[in-house]
């Protein structure tokens, strides 16, 4: 079927741009260099009727939608061959309502957009470590970050949303209005429609305490078995997970240790600042530390300060698993694979699930994975001039093979592969069924289907 791109510009306010127009390759590409698709046309929305169009355009014209937020999807789900591709990466306002603590974000915010407006508030949610990463996706499949343990899942803080489903009409949703809607896109990632805004409840979160701390090699183990332990009950205010990271060229580390891997630390205390410098003293305490960035800053500082490791192109290859309990197997298998990082900006974190995240029941929300301890990430990550793709895919492939054995079937949508679509069911776990009820309901053609797909 061929396709009247004048016809929907005339009817949009954003920007419409299909194959034979200047800036095509431009909107058409996603943060992670490997992803090459060619969609059928690429709307840059300006509003949620622009995304009502837009949606009911591509069901007429029997095009597939591919939906935009941060563009950080590792399988480029952002866009897709002969798709309409919804962008919002021009619907990025923030409003921060200081007196009922909570902020309406548009669905294509950043978590840099939504910390910034929300800092001089003193109040912050659960986002991701990264700045550039997309509100809207992040959330939609669970939201790991530092403020978790104390504030919930990204998804936990979100009370209500604005969405548009795949005949084009509009929705409110919350517990109250469309609660089956307002379940589903709480960890059933893109499935059930285009999220224009969200409402999000905001916490007291202002100036923290923490950075990165960096061990030898060879304290690793010693590391990783503390952190096992320590994590189960340190205080809530204290997110901090343990990462493999080669040293980047930067001041607070000794030149001559430049280029070589360690295992590190990366702590994140959100509440009375020196309270805060007692905290960090038992991770400090682990074993001597190389080199360390440690101290008071703003959150939206720390909330930045690995950007530079994530610059836009590079080729991303990402596995990942859930963990309920880090054994000594597990370990020996990090220990062997985590130090063959294939470049600076590759890494493995784990990060702990537990605090609130544990506290909200597994059938609240659509994210079932409420007994896991740990989410691991295998983030293979390099600039395609220095390392071959085989190489960087190799590392995280041989790394997640070794440590399977001791993790559970299924992972965290958001950190899956494009080749993770035979593990879909394991992965939203239990809620896989319910989820299927309400996507056959709300899009029985499956016009959502770049994403970790729940098909009707
Ligand atoms: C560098 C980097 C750092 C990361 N750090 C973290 C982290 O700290 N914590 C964490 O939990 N995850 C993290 N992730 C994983 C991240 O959650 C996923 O990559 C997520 O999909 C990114 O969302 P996005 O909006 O940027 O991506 P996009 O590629 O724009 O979107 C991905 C998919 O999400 C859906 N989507 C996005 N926005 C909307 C919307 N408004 N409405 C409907 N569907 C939408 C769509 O299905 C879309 O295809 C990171 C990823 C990267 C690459």
């Amino acid at each position: 079927m061929s396709i009247n791109l004048d016809t929907l510009r005339e009817s949009i306010r954003g920007t419409v741009t299909g194959p034979d127009d200047d800036g095509y390759d431009a909107a058409r590409a996603v943060r992670n260099g490997m992803i090459d698709k060619r969609p059928a046309v690429i709307v840059r929305v300006a509003s949620a009727g622009d995304v009502m169009t837009a949606v009911r355009f591509a069901a007429d014209s029997d095009l597939s939608v591919a939906v935009r937020g941060g563009a950080h999807s590792v399988p480029g789900f952002g866009t897709a061959d002969d798709a309409l591709v919804v962008d919002l990466s021009a619907m990025r306002g923030v409003r921060v309502d200081p007196m009922t603590h909570t902020a309406r974000v548009e669905g294509g915010a950043t978590w840099g957009d939504m910390n910034a407006a929300t800092y001089p508030f003193g109040l912050a949610t659960t986002g991701g470590i990264i700045s550039t990463t997309g509100v809207g996706g992040l959330t939609l499949g669970g939201g790991i970050g530092y403020l978790a343990r104390g504030h919930g899942l990204s998804l936990d803080n979100v009370v209500a949303a604005d969405v548009v489903t795949a005949d084009g009409s509009f929705h409110v949703a919350s517990e109250k209005n469309d609660p089956d809607l307002f379940w589903a896109i709480r960890g059933g990632g893109g499935n059930f429609g285009v999220v224009t805004s969200f409402e999000f409840r905001l916490h007291p979160v202002k100036d923290i305490y923490g950075g990165p701390m960096f061990f030898e090699l060879d304290k690793a183990g010693d590391v990783l078995r503390f952190y096992r332990e320590f994590i189960q009950d340190a205080p809530e205010q204290l997110g901090v997970f343990p990462a493999y990271q080669i040293a980047p060229p930067l001041p607070f580390i000794p030149e001559d240790r430049h280029g070589e891997p360690f295992i590190a630390m990366v702590a994140c205390w959100a509440g009375d600042l020196e309270a805060g410098e007692k905290a960090l003293k038992p991770i400090q305490d682990i074993a001597p530390r190389v080199a360390e960035m440690v101290g008071p800053m703003p959150y939206p500082v720390l909330n930045s300060a690995f950007d530079a490791l994530v610059p836009p192109g590079l080729h991303h290859y990402w596995k990942a698993n859930f963990v309920k309990e880090l054994t000594d197997d597990a370990i020996a298998a990090h220990l062997e694979h985590g130090p063959k990082l294939p470049a600076v900006n590759s890494t493995m974190h784990i990060y702990p699930i537990n605090g609130a995240c544990h506290r909200v029941a597994p059938d609240a929300t659509a994210f079932a994975h409420r007994d896991a301890t740990f989410a691991t990430v295998i983030a293979g990550m390099w600039p395609p001039d220095q390392v071959d793709d085989a190489t960087g895919t190799a590392w995280v492939r041989d790394y997640y093979d070794a440590t399977a054995p001791y993790s559970e079937a299924g992972g965290y949508t958001n950190f899956a592969a494009e080749d993770d679509q035979d593990r879909v069911r394991a992965n939203y776990g239990p809620s896989y069924d319910r989820l299927r009820e309400i996507k056959i309901k709300l899009d029985p053609g499956n016009l959502f289907r770049h994403n970790q797909n729940i098909v009707p």
